[in-house]
């Protein structure tokens, strides 16, 4: 397809009572200019790159123009921020413009950043580049490790000045996502029993069809609830041991950026781990630590929870509910002791290997080891363990777990190039870190899109290592230490 009018654009979310979206107009930025755009997204689109060259491209996703044959509109949605019940939230600097009907599924396309809305409370309505930057590459990253998130289009950008803490230019980023449904989105409707069950049927039609399929008669919408629940519960346990064992903290794991399909959603404050530390809080608004990284597990289960009392809504039992929630651990450890199992080179998950993942949690966080590049240099670590335990302040307390992981080798049959091999293909070189994001900002900030281009390089295909690329996979130099981010974007 060459361009944008010649797309197959739906619009399911508009059919929803209009109780739930306000349909509006951006407000575009000033001389915007296109910044960059993925080629790889675009391709998910059905689209080939050369739209980006199309003025109307530039014009939709700079909120001129709408999206041909999309219907523009703000959804509503509510949530608990930092554990406090917060009310009506909702889109307040972001538009839906539609959903592309491609090959690949149905994508809904939302500019963030393009102005106020009436769910803007007191904010402008914009987002500055810097956290702008920092969505559009996020996405990819987690993405390129195979992590389920929502991805970014485009990065538009222009001069128009943004007051945060100090003065800043404004930028708008295209997310693409299948649906953009919160546990808030549910929440919102908890006291509405109609609109609940609108909101449910929607969500359940189109992306959790298997929940309906063989059940009839008078308990189908128990059922139907029990199993929606259920497998909400599985995708949000399955995302946050992903998370976990890939070092990311979200930053901001309120209600309101939980997605219903189990995807990463709303990149703000997150944070790729460079040294390790159990406790690390990567948002320097979270002065309670609430979404530390070994907070997570349990605080997607909170979320879950409240998700199950919006439920509770369509009137159905308390205890099923209940039910599919304590479903949650296990499938978390599975689901981490699978990611663990595979990032260690082992063929099983066996008696004492939670331990030996105990002690090596234990072994960075006392070292504050960086996160990636230890995982990476395991694979070589038992046959030539120089490179590891120079990863290590002290290495003697790493040649002890050394010792303890290559006895516990020995229980596999398995020839160390096949299990280096496959170490390698799933603990990343790169990873999306502070300082990384940081340099392609500031590249940003003078127009300068190369930056972005090559992280993307690197990013979307994290283990493969790249000639040229040595920079990307080295640690975090020590300025890196005093970037914070906050809430503030
Ligand atoms: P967040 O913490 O980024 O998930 O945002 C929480 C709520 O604040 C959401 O309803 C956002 O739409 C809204 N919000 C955040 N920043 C702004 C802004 N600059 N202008 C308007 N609404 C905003
Ligand atoms: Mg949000
Ligand atoms: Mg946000």
């Amino acid at each position: 397809i060459k361009s944008l009018s010649g797309l197959e654009v739906a619009n399911s979310f508009s059919e929803l009572p209009p109780r739930f979206y306000t349909r509006l107009e951006p407000q575009p930025l000033n001389q915007p200019r296109l910044l960059h755009a993925n080629p790889d997204v675009a391709a998910l689109l059905g689209m080939s790159s050369s739209v980006f060259q199309d003025p109307l491209f530039l014009d939709v996703f700079s909120g001129k123009q709408p999206l041909p044959g999309g219907k523009t509109l703000a959804a509503v949605y509510s949530g608990h921020q930092f554990g406090v019940w917060a009310g009506q939230l909702g889109d307040g600097r972001a538009h839906l413009l539609g959903e592309v009907v491609a090959p690949s599924g149905n994508w809904e396309l939302q500019l963030k950043g393009s102005g106020r809305t009436p769910y803007s409370r007191m904010g402008d309505g914009r987002a500055v580049l810097r956290s702008s930057v920092r969505e559009y590459l996020a996405g990819e990253a987690m993405a390129g490790l195979g992590i389920p998130t929502t991805r970014a289009l485009a990065l538009v950008v222009s001069d128009d000045p943004v007051y945060r803490e100090t003065v800043e230019t404004a930028a708008i980023v295209t997310r693409v996502s299948p649906s953009f449904v919160r546990f808030g989105s549910f929440e919102h409707w908890s006291q509405s029993p109609a609109e609940l069950q609108a909101l449910f049927d929607y969500v359940v039609d189109r992306h959790f069809p298997a929940c309906r399929a063989g059940v009839h008669g008078p308990d189908a919408l128990n059922e139907t609830v029990a199993r929606f629940l259920r497998e909400v519960v599985a995708r949000t346990a399955r995302l946050i041991a992903d998370w976990q064992t890939a070092g990311f903290c979200h930053g901001v794991m309120n209600t309101d950026n939980m997605s219903i399909l189990g995807l990463t959603l709303d990149y703000g404050p997150y944070g790729f781990m460079d040294a390790f530390q159990a406790n690390h809080v990567c948002n320097h608004s979270d002065t309670q630590g609430r979404y530390a990284w070994n907070a997570q597990p349990a605080v997607a289960h909170w979320n879950l929870y409240r998700l199950a009392g919006a439920l509770l809504g369509l009137g159905v039992p308390q205890d099923l509910l209940k039910a599919q929630l304590e479903h949650y651990e296990a499938e978390f450890l599975q689901a981490y002791r699978g990611n663990l199992m595979r990032k260690f080179g082992l063929l099983a998950w066996e008696e004492g290997d939670d331990e030996l993942a105990d002690q090596w949690w234990r072994l960075l966080h006392t070292q504050k080891a960086d996160f990636t590049l230890s995982f990476r240099s395991l694979a070589r670590a038992p046959e030539e363990p120089d490179t590891f335990l120079s990863r290590f302040a002290d290495p003697d307390a790493a040649r002890t777990w050394l010792e303890r992981y290559a006895k516990r080798l020995e229980q596999d049959e398995r020839d160390p190039d096949q299990r280096a091999a496959q170490m390698l293909a799933c603990n990343p070189l790169y990873v999306l870190r502070n300082h990384l994001a940081e340099e392609a900002i500031r590249a940003a900030a003078r127009d300068d899109a190369g930056e972005i281009g090559r992280l993307l390089e690197a990013l979307r295909d994290p283990c493969t290592e790249k000639p040229g690329f040595e920079a990307y996979a080295a640690e975090a130099p020590e300025w890196a230490e005093r970037l914070q981010v906050s809430c503030s974007s």
